[in-house]
């Protein structure tokens, strides 16, 4: 069946946007609908969420809670823009509710007054439009609006919120760079983590939530094939990577369906290639960047393996010296592990969301071959096991006449991660924050 993720992780692209050109922060909106269109609007790329980090802080203040900025380190160093607003509230238990902040690579095409005309510096020098594309404006907005509701309504729970706005969910570091930072050191550790996700498989209005392996793990990928550049009307005196690239991209997908067993689903996908400067120049090599998704260990090594050995056979049966074999380089900063929904507690959401919305507004959900870096922040240091229970849910984000029409027609509507993904903003946000402080309040009890 063709299918559209209802999560997708762009885990391919690390992206700058410079300090300089982040503005500041629009005066405090008290409307959520403003605060959302306001971060609509102004998206910013993975590691660089300072504006948005700076609305969170100074809405979370705002409703009471002890706010710490810059929570969040990196591997080189860097700090992040992690927010984390605490709210004690007598004895009881600690709830972690993590809401993710970036934006993503893509220039907007939705049309929608508020739509975003930003455009910024990746990592590599290019120009590229940035659009919340897969909704974290939308979780954002939900985890200010859940902060007044719970400071609002602090006879109907007790123990501790604690609120973290994370960083770098796109480029699946920003988890552990809080967790890198001593998160649970400095501000406890939670007894249960809850979070959500936009979809557009679902109307506004619904939420679902799936026990068990609920995403699938991510592991990027780079693929360095090598060859001998010249001339491009002599081909026949060097050895040509971009044809040999062709063949591997093509090659390479028959691991998923002549390899991997097919009770258990994987996907390979090369996002990005790229080789060459000149149309008569053959090039020295060609860069390819891959996501892969896998539900088991046993699956995710299949790809791995396959990758690198046909990566060989490749080198080996062009004729390649050894010193220009090709190159496969896996990405453990930018991977992430299965997102596993703690049964148990999923099944208390579920019976939560049914007694506040009624059962025909909990849709049935399926397992997603997305990923997510919520999961990291209940797993052990070293992501061997799962620590702290986790329950991720959905959120549905469309317009339900025009999801009904192309439900009707056998069509999909505009997915996250691509350039017409449109919430429709009031009822998703409505839905999402009595969701979530419904979920808290019954684990606050
Ligand atoms: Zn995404
Ligand atoms: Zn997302």
């Amino acid at each position: 069946m063709k299918s559209l993720p209802a999560f997708a992780v762009c885990t391919l692209v690390a992206c700058a946007l410079g300090d300089a050109a982040v503005a500041a922060p629009a005066p405090a909106a008290s409307n959520l609908l403003a605060t959302y269109e306001d971060l609509h609007s102004h998206p910013e790329l993975s590691h660089h969420e300072q504006r948005t980090a700076g609305i969170v802080a100074r809405e979370l203040r705002a409703a009471g809670y002890a706010v710490t900025e810059r929570v969040g380190r990196y591997p080189d160093g860097s700090s992040a823009y992690g927010v984390v607003g605490v709210l004690k509230n007598g004895p009881g238990k600690t709830l972690l509710i993590r809401a993710d902040m970036d934006a993503l690579p893509i220039v907007e095409e939705t049309g929608v007054p508020y739509a975003s005309h930003v455009h910024a510096k990746n990592a590599a020098g290019q120009d590229v439009g940035v659009m919340h594309a897969c909704g974290h404006d939308v979780h954002t907005s939900v985890l200010i609006g859940t902060a007044r509701a719970l400071a609002a309504a602090r006879d109907r729970w007790h123990g501790t919120v604690m609120l973290v706005a994370q960083p770098s969910e796109e480029t699946i570091d920003g988890a552990k760079a809080m967790i890198a930072d001593h998160l649970y050191e400095r501000f406890g550790r939670p007894d249960a983590i809850i979070g959500l996700h936009d979809t557009n498989l679902l109307p506004a209005g619904t939420v679902g939530i799936v026990g068990g392996p609920a995403q699938a793990s991510s592991t990027s990928i780079d693929v360095l094939i090598r060859g001998i550049g010249g001339h491009g009307s002599a081909p026949q005196v060097g050895l040509d990577p971009v044809t040999m690239a062709a063949y591997y991209v093509t090659q390479i997908q028959s691991i998923v369906s002549r390899e991997e067993d097919p009770r258990d689903p994987s996907v390979v996908t090369v996002g990005s290639i790229h080789g060459g400067t000149k149309r008569n120049i053959i090039p020295d090599e060609v860069k390819l960047e891959l996501t892969t998704r896998s539900f088991t260990e046993k699956s995710r090594r299949t790809i791995i393996d396959g990758l690198t050995r046909m990566a060989q056979g490749l080198s080996v049966s062009a004729g390649l010296p050894p010193d220009k074999a090709a190159v496969v380089t896996v990405l453990d900063q930018e991977s992430t592990p299965v997102e596993y929904n703690d049964p148990e507690l999923s099944a208390k959401l579920h019976d939560v969301f049914v007694a506040t919305f009624g059962a025909d507004r909990v849709m049935p959900v399926e397992r997603s071959m997305g990923s997510e870096d919520v999961g990291v922040l209940g797993m052990s240091p070293d992501l061997s096991r799962q620590e702290i229970p986790v329950a991720y849910f959905r959120l549905g984000a469309m317009d339900p006449q025009k999801l009904a029409a192309a439900q009707a027609a056998g069509k999909f509507l505009p997915g996250p991660h691509t350039s017409r993904f449109l919430p429709l903003p009031e009822p998703t946000l409505d839905t999402g924050v009595t969701a979530m402080t419904a979920a808290a309040t019954a684990i606050l009890h």
